[in-house]
């Protein structure tokens, strides 16, 4: 029986993961739970799950929880510190790290400290702080397992073979919904538009981060520090079909891929179970149906955010930090509709090229960093609308 903590359990990947649960009661017991904006859907979950700790954000929600559970409510933390005990509580076998963005970081930190073994689906976590995570992970033997459907692949074409034999990586991604549109008309989408993922059902801000191809740029820079393999050794090719899951390819040409249909269910399902494999009800996958599996080159300048999350992996020190917080501020301004779809790019690029102190030697110089850049890319954005 492993007990679980699932950081960010109300949203996309923790409903997802919840799921297997419910389906492998005799393998997972909900040791935690934390949301942060959707009360109800908590609600349900704890009293469908009965875990013994809950951390939401402000003690005005925990409050809110109390009297809606009554008798059967479990201790209901709130805030950082709250996220922080439920990440590092005592009795947890392994600590699901699905809060979305930069606010994942600090709690899935000390999930680390407490030397619990992470199902890691906050890309946000490597994309800010990379070496410090790694170090960390390795000091305390927590081991990352990731959860990002792409590293899962490459998770499972590397394993049984030799690290040293690692020619590449090649990450695949869908395109997004705007794939086949030429710059011009990308001037003129909309929230809606770019909302309509073609083939994953996700959270808002990585479903706009897929339309930008942002999401495959920390992607990217999730899977140098994962893996362990410079940029120049990380291609993407663009896979409308979102079949084959991302590749590894060895210095004798042999490349192994990871296929599967598109369900998160199944990437998240071999990070609690592995090594070993569990059972999901989820429809065959059949190629003879889709008949034909297409590769391309992504197009920089259309999806300058690509770009843009190469570049600041090859600076390195707190470049891919200020990429990320500039990209969380512009993602939400665009949904907001404060600015187009194009300037997404434009406030992250001119966030990176101001002059910034780039040291990375402590999680602190992360959330300078951090804060830095989303008040540069908000006065940005102040200048552009
Ligand atoms: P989501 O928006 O559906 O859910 C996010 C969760 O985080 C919710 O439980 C929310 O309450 C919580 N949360 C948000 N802000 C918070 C804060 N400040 N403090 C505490 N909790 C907070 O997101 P998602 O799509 O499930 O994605 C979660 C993470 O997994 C992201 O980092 C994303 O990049 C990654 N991921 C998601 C998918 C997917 O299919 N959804 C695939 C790969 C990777
Ligand atoms: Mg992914």
């Amino acid at each position: 029986m492993k007990n679980l903590v699932i950081l960010g359990s109300t949203g996309s990947i923790g409903v997802n993961t919840l799921d297997i649960v419910a389906a492998h009661p005799d393998r997972y017991r909900v040791l935690a739970l934390t949301g942060g904006n959707n009360i109800e859907r908590l609600e349900e979950q704890i009293r469908a799950f009965r875990p013994r700790l809950v951390a939401v954000i402000s003690s005005h929600q925990a409050e809110t929880l109390r009297q809606r559970l009554g008798e059967i409510a479990p201790e209901i933390l709130h805030g950082v510190e709250g996220l922080m005990a439920c990440a590092s509580h005592g009795e947890a076998h392994m600590v699901v790290s699905a809060i979305v963005g930069a606010a994942g970081l600090i709690p899935t930190m000390a999930a680390i400290e407490a030397g619990h073994d992470i199902a890691l689906a906050n890309k946000e976590t490597l994309v800010t702080a990379g070496p410090l995570v790694m170090a960390r992970a390795a000091a305390r033997g927590a081991r990352l397992v990731p959860v990002d459907s792409e590293h899962s692949a490459i998770f499972q074409s590397l394993e049984g073979h030799r690290k040293g034999d690692v020619r590449r990586l090649i990450l695949t991604a869908s395109g997004g919904p705007f794939r086949e549109r030429s710059l011009a008309e990308l001037a003129q989408v909309t929230p809606a538009d770019a909302l309509q993922h073609p083939n994953w059902s996700m959270g808002r801000k990585i479903t706009i981060d897929s339309a930008t191809m942002m999401n495959k740029g920390l992607e990217v820079i999730e899977a140098r520090w994962l893996f362990d393999l410079p940029a120049e050794r990380i291609d993407v090719h663009v896979h409308p079909q979102s079949i084959v899951h991302s590749m590894v390819e060895y210095i004798d040409g042999s490349v192994i891929a990871q296929m599967g249909i598109p369900d998160m269910r199944t990437p998240i399902a071999y990070a609690l179970s592995y090594p070993e494999r569990i059972a999901l009800k989820i429809p065959q996958l059949d190629l003879c149906r889709i008949g034909r599996l297409t590769f391309e080159q992504p197009d920089l300048r259309k999806f300058s955010c690509l770009k843009l999350a190469y570049e600041a992996l090859r600076e390195g020190g707190t470049a891919p930090a200020v990429l990320n917080a500039a990209n969380e501020v512009a993602v939400e301004s665009f949904l907001r509709g404060e600015i187009s779809f194009l300037n997404i790019g434009r406030v992250i690029a001119t966030v990176l090229e101001a002059p910034r102190e780039n040291q990375l030697e402590h999680i602190d110089d992360v959330l300078r960093a951090d804060r830095w850049a989303r008040s540069r890319a908000a006065k940005t954005i102040e200048a552009i609308v």
